[in-house]
């Protein structure tokens, strides 16, 4: 007894960055690794000063956090600017409060109750006129926030009709009954 213990894992920065994809075109840096169910991703068998002889496992936004800034202040949490749940970017990510993680998702209306009011203010004709509008514009800067204010929707929901994440299949229903009409 008495051995010094040999870690031969192979350290914990270099099995997190493998899993990292940093090609996607809007900058986010995704984790290609375990994703809870809520959405963020994981990291398992890491090793923390205050026990290292148990592995646990790390939300992978917050380890992403601790090696390109710094210690998490305690009691905080680490949010996203992008809104993409398993993104690690440091860029995208800052330290709020629990209410602030509240509001952050109210403004970025991405709580479902939420959500699904942005989505019943519009009809599926102002989808397909937001993506017409977005795509004719010769220049881009500055047509989402005009869309925005037109619309009376967040500027998080306009980018997600041009990306077809919502109203995805508007142009389908045109001409047939429309469930969000009065
Ligand atoms: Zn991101």
């Amino acid at each position: 007894m008495g051995r010094p213990i040999i870690i031969t894992r192979e350290p914990v920065e270099q099995r997190f960055w493998r899993r990292v994809n940093k090609s996607a075109t809007n900058g986010c840096w995704l984790w290609t690794g375990a994703v809870y169910p809520n959405g963020y991703g994981h990291l398992g068998g890491v090793y923390e000063e205050r026990d290292i002889r148990k592995p646990v496992s790390r939300y992978a936004h917050r380890l992403s956090y601790e090696f390109c800034v710094g210690k998490i202040p305690a009691g905080l949490q680490v949010l996203h600017r992008c809104d993409v749940r398993h993104c690690v970017n440091p860029k995208h990510l800052f330290v709020g409060t629990q209410k602030d993680n509240v509001q952050d998702a109210i403004s970025k209306c991405r709580a479902t109750v939420c959500s699904n009011n942005a989505m019943a203010k519009l009809t599926e004709a102002d989808a397909i006129q937001i993506r017409k509008e977005y795509e004719a514009a010769t220049i881009k800067r500055g047509v989402r926030a005009a869309l925005s204010r037109v619309f009376r929707v967040s500027h998080i929901t306009i980018t997600r009709i041009i990306k077809r994440e919502r109203w995805k299949y508007a142009e389908h229903f045109i001409g047939k009954s429309n469930p969000h009409q009065p």
